[in-house]
């Protein structure tokens, strides 16, 4: 700046000599503006192109050829074993691989398990200089050899966190009564499956101290599931010890110090020090000889304490308990929004805790500003495969979203001050910044600056400026699928087929989860919570804005306040709240996914399927805002591909099929569905759905398919004809199956559908309608139609759209029949709405003064007016409806033969509980957290 002015100060001076100077002058100043830019800008460059660390620092576990727990955001896959049914191996994928062997352990426990120890008591307990170094793979086939003709052997583990992810486990002691073998899992890694068969064997048992996290280190790494444990741990537990750590067992039963500080030390590294192996193999050495110990405490505990006849045996319970241990699956922490988790507990944490940061400073921008950095750390993590903590601490975000600094200098010198008190907690030492910050400094600055903002966006943006081609930072076995498999919106700037990476069938799939958001969310609010008060100003129900609006145009109500607003009857209601034991109807509801808390969008989600709900008893279909809630598509899909399998499982139970065959031999079904065997359930038949989309496509597209596709098409529809070759006749009869006429003249409006191939007048309609209603000409079929399981997303989403389809269409039906009162239904036609209020006004001279609060139902938008009394106009409108109505169903005659039968044999009692197994199917499946408060399986009607 100096020699600017000094510049400009000569220009002025000398200006009396002329303009030619002033020029020089001023070209010199354009000149040194122009170098500064220049030099400003190469030093920009030169940072972006700052290499990724990773790329001069290659990690031990990027040797891996194979990786079992990747970071991408795809659930951890467990080992599934060839069963003879392949179904079987198909549909149980996601549990335990040996529940069964776990189980029956668990049930019939070893009760001689002392004889395991034989020898212990004479073993010296001295441990010996001699232990064996497993590195090559012919060695580690000699240990599984040695380990699958002892009895017992114990174990530890080792694993590394601080420069991974999801940690890897680095080392494995096992140790028999003749040996330590210490088995470098690094290098060892992509083989370590040859010790899957001891560890699985239940006639070997494995001495584990405090198992927990061990049992679910070697699930993630190398699909090795322990059956048979003991856990010494859990004998202490039993045996109420002062103290349950190994330390403490150590030195009560072997005078053995031992310094845990060790377990933190850094197990990658290679040789080992001297230290490292002495601790490592005191763990696994003494196990045998302390299992010893404590198992025949055990047994004298069963001869103090019990009577004779006593069942209780505690080292039974020790060794049920231990393989309960067992029985836990690895899985990912999946979160719906990545780093959220960590996010929410920082702001809490400052908002909970003045000493980190001013609550004045704890605002709008910077909780913003905590959530985009924990977005980004998480994303960095992923992709370099490092743990949180290791590239940005908690307390680096909170100085950075606090001080905001913009400059590369300012960064650094917050982080420091951030970071200067949190280095002793780990061996490990923690460089501040990390690496991945120093190379990748410009995300951080371009986060501070603010000009990316969107959550989405940053993970867009690193996932493309890191990983894409091109991108900063090394492809790993780690990162690979968070390239293919990340939500990347419609961002086209990942082509397809780069590198061979097969992403575009996840295109496919995220277009058609978006397709499926914006077609079937809702598009505002389910829940207006307006409130509905008694005369004496009791709160009786929440529900939207038309029905208060219908109230208050017929002149039955009161506005009493506006915001939300809220109406007064003007007439005793029949019910109260009270009388209903359950205030889960006087609560106002979140417009949020009950299963995540997801409130960008959500879908109405019915637990009990309607192909079962539209066939109950009148009375027994109310409390319909009970059983709907509203779910995101990920949880209304996990939510519903577990209906569907329940569904097969009620179909199996009650012997009454899911699907439907036409079939022309008519006396090979006579059989009642409810008494048939389940081999019926075993014939080959299609689905109701799938008949009418397959004719669907055929008709409209199908000269123009892949000839495969066509095929298979044929397939499904020629199944459902028994295998005989199709018409085009026959195909618009499959289009026909199950619809009303009704319903066909709205699927041709909707559709555009013009029927050519019937002829007018042609009455099959109803020929195939008598076929779905459970006639004899129909024989159905249980059928698993698994798709392959990269295609389940789609397929779920086209099948729950579907569904969804029906269930609409379903609902206008059952509201109409419902005469339910003001009629709200979005799709519904204008002449039908007006058929709906004119009968519900009808009905509403007779019924005034009458509310039933118990019906109350914001979701299905279906009124709650009953005045108790049906007409036999009205009954029989009813009956006839339902017999339409049920083979609008996804699965024809099946739901209705379900309710049939629990009618008959259980009474309405039956349907009660059909009910609560259907809420238990939805709560195992989702784990919902968001329920309203007063939801409960056991909800009565
Ligand atoms: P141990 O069998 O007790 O040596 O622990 C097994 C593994 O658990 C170690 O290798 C560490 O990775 C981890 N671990 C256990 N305790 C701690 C701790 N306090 N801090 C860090 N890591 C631990
Ligand atoms: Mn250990
Ligand atoms: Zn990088």
């Amino acid at each position: 700046m100096g020699s600017t002015f000094g510049a400009a100060a000569m220009a002025v001076d000398n200006d009396k000599l002329g303009a030619a100077p002033l020029v020089i002058a001023a070209t010199c100043l354009l000149a040194l503006a122009i170098s500064v830019h220049l030099i400003k800008q190469f030093f920009a460059n030169t940072k972006c192109k700052k290499p990724c660390y990773l790329i001069t620092e290659p990690k031990p576990q990027y040797k891996f050829k194979r990786v079992l727990a990747d970071n991408s955001y795809s659930q951890f896959k467990h080992l599934k074993l060839h069963a003879e049914d392949s179904v079987i191996e198909e549909e149980y994928s996601d549990l335990h691989p040996y529940k069964g062997e776990i189980s029956s352990l668990m049930k019939n426990a070893n009760v001689e398990i002392l004889e395991l120890f034989e020898g212990c008591e004479k073993w010296s307990l001295e441990m010996g200089g001699e232990y064996v170094w497993v590195e090559e793979e012919a060695q580690l086939r000699e240990v599984a050899e040695e380990l699958s003709n002892e009895k017992v052997f114990a174990v530890d583990t080792e694993q590394h966190g601080l420069r991974s992810f999801l940690g890897f486990t680095a080392l494995i002691q096992i140790s028999t009564m003749s040996k330590d073998y210490l088995i470098d899992t690094i290098i060892l890694h992509d083989v370590m499956g040859l010790l899957r068969p001891v560890f699985a064997n239940p006639g070997i048992c494995k001495v584990f101290h405090g198992a927990h996290n061990d049992i679910l280190w070697l699930q993630r790494d190398f699909h090795i599931y322990v059956v048979n444990l003991f856990d010494t741990a859990k004998a202490c537990d039993i045996l109420s010890k002062p103290q349950k750590s190994l330390a403490y067992l150590l030195e009560t039963y072997c005078s053995v110090a031992t310094n845990k500080l060790l377990q933190r030390e850094d197990w990658r590294q290679r040789p080992l020090s001297e230290e490292m192996i002495q601790y490592a193999r005191v763990d696994a050495h003494y196990l045998l000889y302390i299992a010893y110990r404590l198992c025949t405490e055990l047994k004298q505990l069963k001869n103090e304490n019990s009577s004779p006849g006593d069942k209780f045996h505690f080292l039974l319970e020790a060794s049920r308990r231990s393989n309960a241990t067992c029985l836990q699956l690895f899985a990912k922490d999946v979160e719906s929004c990545t780093g959220e988790l960590a996010a929410s507990s920082i702001i809490s944490r400052c908002l909970n805790d003045p000493g980190n940061i001013s609550p004045s400073l704890c605002d709008d921008k910077f909780q913003e500003l905590v959530r985009q950095l924990c977005v980004w750390r998480d994303l960095m993590a992923r992709l370099h495969d490092e743990s949180l903590r290791f590239v940005l601490s908690d307390n680096a975000i909170i100085t950075l979203a606090a001080k905001i600094p913009t400059t590369e200098t300012d960064i650094y010198s917050n982080m420091l001050e951030a970071d200067s008190d949190v280095e002793s907690v780990t061996m490990v030492p923690l460089q501040t910044p990390s690496p991945v910050v120093c190379s990748h400094l410009d995300d951080l600055l371009c986060l501070l600056r603010g000009r990316i903002t969107n959550l989405d966006d940053i993970l867009q943006m690193c996932i493309r400026e890191h990983l894409g081609p091109g991108g900063s930072c090394p492809l790993s076995a780690y990162n690979y699928a968070l390239l293919s498999k990340t939500t990347l919106g419609t961002s086209n700037r990942i082509t397809p087929n780069h590198n061979g990476f097969r992403a575009s069938k996840q295109v496919a799939k995220m277009a058609s989860r978006q397709l499926f958001v914006q077609k079937f969310s809702c598009k505002s609010p389910v829940y207006h919570n307006c409130k509905i008060y008694a005369n004496d100003g009791r709160l009786l129900c929440y529900c939207d804005q038309r029905k208060l609006q219908w109230y208050l145009n017929r002149d039955l109500a009161k506005l009493v306040e506006e915001d939300p607003p809220s109406i007064m009857l003007l007439f005793e209601p029949k019910g109260r709240p009270e009388d209903e034991d359950n205030d889960f109807y006087i609560q106002s509801k979140k417009n949020i996914c009950v299963g995540c808390g997801e409130g960008n969008h959500y879908l109405r989600y019915r637990i009990i399927p309607s192909c079962y709900r539209i066939h109950f008893p009148e009375h027994l279909k109310s409390h319909r805002s009970h059983d709907i809630v509203l779910l995101c598509v990920d949880c209304h899909e996990i939510a519903h591909t577990a209906a569907e399998k329940y569904k097969k499982q009620v179909a199996a139970e009650f012997g009454i099929p899911l699907f439907i065959r036409r079939v022309a031999d008519l006396d090979k079904t006579q059989n009642t569905p409810a008494s048939s065997s389940t081999a019926s359930c075993e014939e080959v038949g299609v689905s109701p759905l799938q008949l009418r989309i397959a004719a669907m496509a055929l008709l409209r597209h199908g000269p123009r398919m892949p000839s495969q596709r066509r095929e298979e098409l044929m397939q499904t529809v020629m199944t459902y004809y028994g295998g005989r070759e199709i018409s085009d006749e026959d195909l618009e009869k499959a289009l026909l199956v199950g619809m009303s006429p009704h319903e066909r003249r709205r699927f041709e409006k909707k559709r555009g559908y013009v029927f050519k191939h019937l002829g007018k007048g042609n009455n099959s309609i109803d020929a195939e309608e008598d076929d779905i209603a459970g006639k004899p000409s129909v024989t159905v079929k249980n059928a698993s139609n698994d798709e392959d399981e990269e295609d389940s997303l789609h397929t779920n989403m086209t099948d729950a759209y579907q569904q969804q389809d029906y269930d609409n269409i379903l609902d206008e039906a059952e509201t109409s029949t419902q005469h339910s009162s003001p009629n709200i239904r979005e799709n519904t036609s204008p002449s039908s709405a007006d058929a709906d209020d004119a009968a519900s006004d009808t009905k509403m001279v007779s019924a005034a003064g009458s509310i039933s609060i118990s019906d109350n139902d914001e979701t299905s938008g279906s009124g709650n007016l009953s005045n108790g009394v049906t007409s036999p106009l009205e009954d029989k409108d009813v009956s006839l409806k339902h017999d339409s109505k049920m083979s609008l169903l996804g699965h024809g005659p099946h739901g209705k033969q379900v309710v049939e039968y629990l009618l008959r044999e259980r009474g309405e009692d039956g349907v009660r509980e059909f009910c609560q197994r259907w809420r238990h199917v939805f709560v195992d499946a989702l784990h919902p957290r968001f329920l309203p408060g007063g939801w409960d399986v056991k909800h009565r009607i």
